[in-house]
């Protein structure tokens, strides 16, 4: 007897104006927060809340994102060319993309409870900070 495939929850995002549309398969893994200068100029807020996902784990199911490269060859990120909102971001020398967690329809999953932040020397001094519980590579 064959044991039942796995079913991974489904979850669905996209960008303010809808043209960028994908999904998302299964637990997020590390989900963080980062204050450092990019993701707070990029992101238009004091910090940005990000999740990884395994690549065969996320759907692009309408539009095209477009990429800028914050450190070329190394690090970029995805935004939708029409409404500005960010969405993913790949960096080499990590498996998963991550995903802006702010993209996502449902943003209240235990799994995307941040464990960390990085770059938190770079925090305003007038939010608080959540504890670390976890340690990652991921910025
Ligand atoms: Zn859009
Ligand atoms: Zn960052």
């Amino acid at each position: 007897m064959n044991a039942p495939a796995e079913v991974l929850e489904e979850r669905t995002g996209s960008c303010l104006c809808g043209r960028n549309r994908f999904t998302v398969r299964g637990p997020a893994d590390f989900p963080h927060l980062c204050w450092c200068g990019h993701c707070q100029r990029l992101g238009g807020a004091p910090v940005m809340w990000w999740a990884g996902w395994p690549k065969d784990r996320i759907t692009w199911t309408a539009g095209e994102l477009t990429w800028y490269e914050t450190f070329p060859g190394e690090a970029k990120r995805a935004f939708c060319g029409n409404c500005g909102t960010r969405v993913a971001a790949i960096d080499a020398s990590e498996p998963n993309i991550g995903i802006n967690v702010t993209a996502l329809h449902d943003t209240t999953g235990q799994d995307l409870v941040p464990v960390a932040q990085s770059f938190r020397e770079n925090a305003v001094s007038w939010l608080p900070v959540v504890t670390d519980t976890r340690h990652g590579s991921v910025g």
